[in-house]
């Protein structure tokens, strides 16, 4: 028998690849939109007839091609974007494969006009089955057009699979919706059928999204801006009381494109807890920004799949940063005017965000106590108190604690400004109610806060603070408190011990398996201690879903609660005073850490609208 194994032909091996870059129309839209973005252009036009079935032309300035190089462009694996393979890693450009316009030629008629600056004359060529069957000079200005026609006329089962006019639309619609949006400097138009239906031109971010989702989207978009060393972050959230039970307006871009990404949704949708109704959706539209050698996307030849180094560290700040901007939002609706240092979140306020890079070291070993001395980010950060001596370890928390304090200071003195309006008289604007609330008088109405949640919320971001950061403060127990638990009890302390002493909490486990507690967080009485210890063993005992961050996240919430002031404790007007402004100092003071209600601010006009 003769040798079987064949190559198969340029135009055949193109068709089938293709079937992998084009699957309809909208696919052909954003390999031509992408390539103009690449070629720098400033202003691109988007023609299509028949939702793309009879053309689709993108028409933009940007910087042309040779001859030559226009004519390569077709060929499969041609691009100018990488040489050699380690360009892959540092990519800037969308296009890199050099098999979408192989690909289109080898199932459309393709015609392309192209121009350099430095040319007098332009090169137009037609393609046809992946050939050249014309090329000639043509007078045009700067730039490229390129026009495919009569898409899959030579593949008759694709053409049969394609949709109807309005689906196609539809989708192309939204591929022209994702890249304008990812790029708003660069003014779009896009014409169906001779009719224009967008008209972009250039501006910013948020101009961008208006004019693409129409202006009623304009006032229920709430900022969002945060930088870590991972990754920037910015765009805007939806205001969750817009939020829809429809799939809502999702965006999430990397680096300038767009991405499908279920587990950042995730942290996006958790931040949003105990904010939306049930079953409604939050909108955002997030551009993240990380470095391109951070981040694969290699992975799926229509390139809306990427991978992320540490995917859980960027879930963690995604997640903080939109909490934090649902935070500064609520603070904003009732007008307090912070002072815009207050919105740095304070891992930033001590240089950079350190939090989620502590979470996730995944090489930490809580059983290995001394050894941890030699991974330097845990022991610059939270834990320094194991390797230091308990005594030492005392003192340093109390230096650290007294900065911390007079930082809190600072916070409170400019949050004071909130509360001295012209009707205050000091501090006598402030008094408690049925044990409960604390009420206070703003320039714009009645604040009542809820004095349990309240001091919940302070004493979670001061737990998760020390759990991330900088160690609290302990204070040492004259007589140490003996405990006898189950084995199993105490070996899930001694597995957090680490974040425990972190907070405050230092104790050693005897040879009998027996505990012995010589100190205390700063704010925890000893009555509390063992209902303290119950909750966080039960807590360590759940299934835990989300990974580190929401384990230390989850224990600082379960300590506040149990740390903080309960309703029917009477307090002092000194207390309460504290209390609100450390409640103020705080990133998100409007909400528990289990998304409760912490105030309520009575306008105004509300107290008027009660009166008529
Ligand atoms: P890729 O974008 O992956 O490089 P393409 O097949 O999309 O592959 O394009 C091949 C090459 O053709 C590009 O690398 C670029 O050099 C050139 N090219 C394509 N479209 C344009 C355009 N609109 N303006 C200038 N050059 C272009
Ligand atoms: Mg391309």
């Amino acid at each position: 028998m003769s040798d079987i194994i064949r190559l198969l032909p340029d135009h055949v091996a193109n068709q089938i690849a293709a079937g992998e870059v084009v699957q309809r129309p909208a696919s052909v839209v954003k390999e031509l939109l992408e390539n103009a973005i690449d070629a720098s252009a400033k202003a691109i036009t988007l023609i299509i007839k028949d939702a793309g079935k009879t053309l689709v032309q993108v028409i933009d300035d940007g910087k042309g091609m040779s001859t030559t190089d226009a004519r390569m462009a077709f060929e499969r694996h041609a691009t100018s974007k990488i040489s050699t393979a380690d360009d892959l890693f540092q990519l800037a450009t969308k296009g890199f494969r050099g098999e979408a316009l192989a690909s289109v030629a080898a199932i459309a008629h393709v015609s392309v006009k192209t121009r350099r600056e430095e040319d007098d004359l332009g090169t137009q060529l037609d393609i046809e089955g992946s050939k050249v069957t014309q090329q000639e000079p043509v007078v045009m200005p700067q730039g490229t057009i390129i026009s495919v026609r009569n898409l899959f006329y030579n593949v008759p089962a694709r053409r049969k699979f394609l949709k109807s006019d309005s689906v196609e639309l539809r989708n192309i619609t939204n591929e022209f919706h994702r890249v304008a949006m990812a790029h708003p400097k660069i003014a779009f138009k896009f014409l169906n059928n001779d009719s224009e239906l967008f008209n972009l031109p250039a501006g910013s971010y948020r101009n961008r999204i208006v004019s693409i989702m129409g202006s009623r989207v304009d006032d229920k978009l709430v900022p969002i801006k945060e930088e870590t060393e991972l990754l920037s972050i910015h765009g805007y959230i939806g205001k969750p009381e817009f939020a829809r039970k429809t799939k809502g307006l999702q965006y999430f871009f990397a680096n300038d494109r767009f991405i499908k990404h279920s587990y950042l949704h995730h942290a996006v949708v958790s931040a949003f807890e105990g904010l939306l109704p049930d079953k409604a959706n939050p909108s955002y539209f997030l551009y993240l920004d990380v470095p391109p050698d951070s981040i694969d996307i290699n992975i799926h030849p229509t390139k809306t799949e990427v991978k992320f180094e540490d995917e859980h560290s960027i879930y963690a700040i995604v997640r903080a940063s939109v909490k934090h901007a649902l935070g500064q939002f609520s603070i904003d609706a009732i007008d307090f005017h912070r002072d815009t240092e207050l919105d740095v979140p304070y891992e930033k306020a001590r240089g950079h965000a350190q939090a989620p890079k502590i979470e996730v070291d995944h090489d930490f070993n809580p059983f290995q106590q001394t050894s941890s001395s030699s991974n330097g980010s845990y022991q610059s950060n939270a834990y320094r108190a194991p390797s230091t001596p308990a005594w030492e370890a005392l003192y340093t928390g109390l230096d650290e604690e007294s900065s911390m304090i007079d930082e809190n200071t600072a916070f409170a003195k400019a949050e004071q400004s909130l509360f001295s309006s012209e009707e205050s008289t000091g501090s006598t604007n402030i008094f408690q109610l049925q044990r409960k609330f604390i009420i206070s008088t703003l320039q714009s109405g009645l604040l009542v806060i809820n004095q349990n949640r309240a001091h919940e919320r302070v004493l979670y971001e001061q737990l998760l603070r020390q759990l991330t950061v900088q160690n609290g403060v302990s204070q040492q127990l004259l007589f140490p408190i003996a405990l006898e638990r189950p084995q199993e009890e105490v070996s899930i302390l001694k597995q957090l011990q680490p974040e425990l002493e972190s907070v405050g909490f230092l104790f050693k486990v005897l040879e009998n398996a027996n505990i012995q507690i010589d100190g205390l967080p700063l704010d925890l009485k000893q009555t509390d201690v063992e209902p303290l210890l119950d909750s966080i063993i039960t807590f360590q005992q759940e299934e835990l879903p989300d990974g580190n961050f929401s384990h230390i996240d989850r224990l600082a919430a379960r300590m506040a609660s149990k740390m903080a002031i309960k309703t029917g404790d009477v307090l002092q007007q000194k207390q309460m005073e504290q209390l609100i402004d450390e409640l103020f100092a705080c990133k998100e003071p409007e909400l528990t850490a289990q998304g409760k209600k912490v105030f309520i601010n009575l306008t105004g006009e509300h107290l008027n609208s009660k009166f008529n």
